[in-house]
Formats: C-alpha cells, structure tokens, sequence
C-alpha cells in the first residue's frame, strides 16, 4: 500500500533527499502513521527512524531547511530533535533492545527497520511508510497494524508479557490509547498487564501522571480508569479510589457504589469542560467518603465531613504522585470542599444571604463549583434526575441577581482596616478584625448593601458597641 496522500508535506522531500545523500534507509513511523490512518488529521510531531545515525541525519536535514533550524542532540539516547514551522521532528538510530529486569533502561545495539519495528509498544504503533527511493511511501506493517486500526485493538508485537515487563510504562500507554481512541486492548494483553502489574513500582511517577492526564483529558475518562481497575492497576496508582468501591447494607440500607459513581460524575463533567484541573476535581471529589462512612442506627449511612478530609487528601495524593503543589492543588482541594455546598443550599429554600456566602466563598470558581455539582447528578430516576437539575438552575439564576445586585465575587470590605484605626485613632489590634468581620458579616447577611456608606455608618455602630470613639 502506498501513503502518497500522508507525504504531502515538502519536509518528507527533504528527508528522501537528506537520507538518500547519506546512504541511510529513512522511515516515518509511530504516532504519525497511527493518527493519519485513523484520519485524526495530519499530526503536528514526525517520528523519524534511520537505518544508521539519527543524528547524522538530524543534521543533514536542518542543513536543507530554510534558517537552518538548531538541532537539539540526546547523545545518551542517540536521538536528535528539530523543529521546523510548528512541527517537532525526532529521529532516532533503527535499533534492537534487550530489557534488564530492574530498569526501562535496555541495552541498545543496531538493527533494522524490523528489529526497530519489534521494540515498539502496539501494532498500530509499529505501523512504518518508508521515505526511500526505490519505495517512497510503502506501508511498512508487519505486524498486522493496519487490522489492528480497522478493528480498533491495542495489540502488542511481541508476546505481550515480554512487552510489558521489559518497559511497564506500556500497561499505562495501552489504557491510555484504549481511552483516547476507544479502542479494546485484547484479552492476552489484559491479562499480562494484571500478571506483571506490580512492575509498575519501576516506572517514575511523572510518567504516570503524564498517562493520567492524558486519560483524564479523553472524551470518556471513565474508560481508563475502569480499565485501571481492572487490571487491578488502580491500587498502585490512586488507591484512595479503590476505597470508593463497593456497597455495603445495614439492615435494608445501602449506600451507592462511591467509585463507579464518581467514574460517571468524570463523563458527565467531561461533556461540559475541557478543563484538566475540574476534571480532576471530579475524579476526587468523593475520596473523603471512604474514610469517613459511618452507620447509625437512626439515620443510616454518613459521610460526616467528607469534604473537609477529601480536600486534606488531594494534598497527600498530590505529593504522594509528585504532581505540583501549587495554585492547582489548591483549586482541586477547594472544588472538593465546597463539592456539596450548592446541593445542601439547592434543597432548601434558595435564600439570598446563602447564595452571597456561596458566591463569597467559590469567588471566581463559582461557576466550576456549578458545573461540578451538575456534573454529580447520576440518579436514574428521571423525576429525581429532572427535579434535581432544575434545583441548580434555579440557584445559577440566582447566582447571577446576586452577582449584578451585591459584587461579592471577589469580594473586598468596603471599608479597610487603615480606615478604621484611622477614624478611631487605634493601633493595629483585635477590634479591627471584629469590625471588618462584622461589616463583612453585614454585607453577606443582606443586612447592608455592599457601599461605602453603609458599611462605614455599620463601622460606627459596631464601634460604638465596643466602646471606641471617633477621634
Ligand atoms: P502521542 O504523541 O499522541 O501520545 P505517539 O504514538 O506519537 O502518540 P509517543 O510517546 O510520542 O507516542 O511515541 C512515539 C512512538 O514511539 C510511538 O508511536 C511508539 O512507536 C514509540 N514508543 C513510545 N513510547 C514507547 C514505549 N514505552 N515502548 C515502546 N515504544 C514506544
Ligand atoms: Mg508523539
């Protein structure tokens, strides 16, 4: 089969000519292949194999670009890498691997096409057009890739053990492309990534994160994380979502299944936001259920203050998977938090003073926090369901009369603490805190608009009543 079609860009000119000047075999391989054949577009990044040195090549070629663009050298991987209008080239020296069983690091020796075409992780992966003369742009499939795409199967190209112990990374990647492609991974595959599992230790967790992230931003999370499960996986990676998992009944009550259920609120809110950290927020919001069910007697199952604990727990699973603890953590701890705020003020009669705490306290994720607890939604009751979802609606509305009547997304007290040691001729001292607090207090309780005017005559109530006078 030809792949004329895929070449069209002028830079596969270039490589012909490059690899042809060298006497090196050229071949395009990988992700480009993969994803044109899928008719996912043309890909931005061209994985490049030589018969010979990549780096040699490399450097051929950015001698033939307009601008001569710089190569960047990976001597230890005997890789090189160049980028040209938008498009990240790799070349890498065709090679045959042969794992140690303590590392991902193998030992490297010099091969062919085909020994280059074995190492490599899936059949739809391995899939190769070639860029030399006597067979410009010949599919180069010999692992059946090409039935692989049309049946949509994660299939390895050698014995999948052999694949995935010698670079365990791999189990991640098969769930992940199952996620990001909707593909099935076959069954010799799934039962070899649940034998060596526990290799997984081996891999680093930036890595890991990486593949979650890249699951996480798919159209159906839900895929990989059940595929994590699975493969049983899951435990080593996030085994606060394994707590979720499971229903218990205490004379005739049951409480949901916590982690096929958070699975669902992650489709959900996937429909609605691309947004990485908000769908993180979904993944986590239910954590703290696990260590906080409890049964009463009286009134059944409990959960008291999951929130709070979930929100200490996406600290401890941030660090524990080195992912930063920075303003992002701290937006998925305040998501968890609040996760249940607006159901509790949407059950009730929708106050105004409620929805000014509410819009006071998300600030700028008020609209986040909304389409996260939409997102929790998963009765299959359709009365519930409809009720539900119109409660939400009813509290956007009312978000937004507050919003333009009161400003207190990002709320600052209209009257400072400067003002007030001024006015009454105090040093920096517990009575300010009260008054800012009352005022502050005042403004959310509707007792007082959010003006200058009206907060500075409550300053002079509340200051009275603590026996401060005006200087
Ligand atoms: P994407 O970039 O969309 O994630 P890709 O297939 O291009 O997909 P890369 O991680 O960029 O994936 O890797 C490029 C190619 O290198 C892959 O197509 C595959 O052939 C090979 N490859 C990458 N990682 C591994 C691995 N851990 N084991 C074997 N081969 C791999
Ligand atoms: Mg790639």
């Amino acid at each position: 089969m030809k792949l004329n079609e895929a070449l069209k860009d002028p830079i596969f000119k270039i490589l012909a000519e490059a690899g042809a000047e060298l006497g090196i075999e050229t071949y395009v391989i990988g992700g480009f292949v993969r994803d044109y054949l899928l008719k996912r577009g043309i890909p931005q990044d061209i994985d490049i194999v030589a018969v010979g040195s990549g780096i040699e090549l490399a450097k051929k070629v950015a001698s033939k670009l307009p601008g001569n663009p710089q190569v960047s050298i990976f001597k230890n991987f005997g890789t090189a890498m160049l980028k040209y209008e938008g498009s990240e080239l790799e070349f890498v020296g065709a090679r045959k691997e042969s794992y140690d069983r303590n590392s991902r690091k193998p030992t490297v020796e010099d091969g062919t096409l085909a020994d280059d075409q074995k190492r490599r992780d899936f059949t739809i992966n391995a899939l190769a057009i070639s860029l030399n003369t006597n067979s410009y742009a010949e599919l180069l499939d010999p692992f059946d890739g090409l039935a692989d795409l049309e049946s949509k199967t994660i299939r390895t190209p050698l014995a999948p053990g052999v694949t995935y112990s010698d670079d365990p990374l791999r189990m991640m990647r098969a769930i992940r492309f199952a996620t990001q492609l909707n593909f099935e991974i076959e069954l010799k595959s799934l039962q070899a990534i649940t034998e060596y599992k526990e290799r997984i230790k081996i891999i680093s967790k930036e890595r890991i994160v990486d593949e979650l992230h890249k699951i996480l931003a798919s159209a159906r999370p839900s895929k990989g994380f059940a595929l994590l499960h699975k493969t049983e996986l899951l435990p080593y990676i996030l085994p606060e979502l394994i707590a979720l998992q499971g229903i218990e009944e205490k004379e005739g009550q049951r409480h949901k299944d916590n982690f096929w259920h958070t699975l669902e609120v992650v489709d959900n809110i996937s429909e609605t936001t691309d947004d990485l950290w908000l769908r993180w927020a979904a993944l986590l919001h239910d954590i703290g259920k696990a260590p906080t069910k409890k049964w009463h007697k009286k009134i059944g199952w409990t959960f008291h203050a999951h929130e709070f604990i979930g929100s200490k727990m996406v600290y401890t699973l941030f660090k524990r998977l080195r992912m930063p603890l920075n303003d992002k953590m701290k937006y998925v701890q305040k998501m968890v938090l609040m996760s249940s705020r607006p159901q509790i003020l949407s059950e009730e009669f929708v106050t105004d003073s409620a929805v000014r705490r509410l819009v006071h306290d998300a600030g700028e994720h008020v609209d986040d926090l909304m389409t996260l607890c939409e997102a929790d939604i998963t009765t299959k009751n359709s009365r519930k369901q409809k009720k539900y979802k119109n409660n939400f609606k009813i509290v956007r509305q009312k978000i937004e009369e507050v919003e333009e009547r009161d400003h207190v997304r990002n709320f600052q007290p209209p009257v400072s603490g400067e003002e007030i040691m001024e006015t009454f001729g105090i040093k920096p001292s517990r009575e300010i805190g009260i008054i800012k607090d009352a005022i502050k207090e005042a403004i959310l309780e509707g007792e007082i608009p959010n003006e200058y005017e009206a907060a500075r005559a409550y300053m002079f109530s509340k200051a009275k009543a603590l026996g401060l006078t005006k200087v």
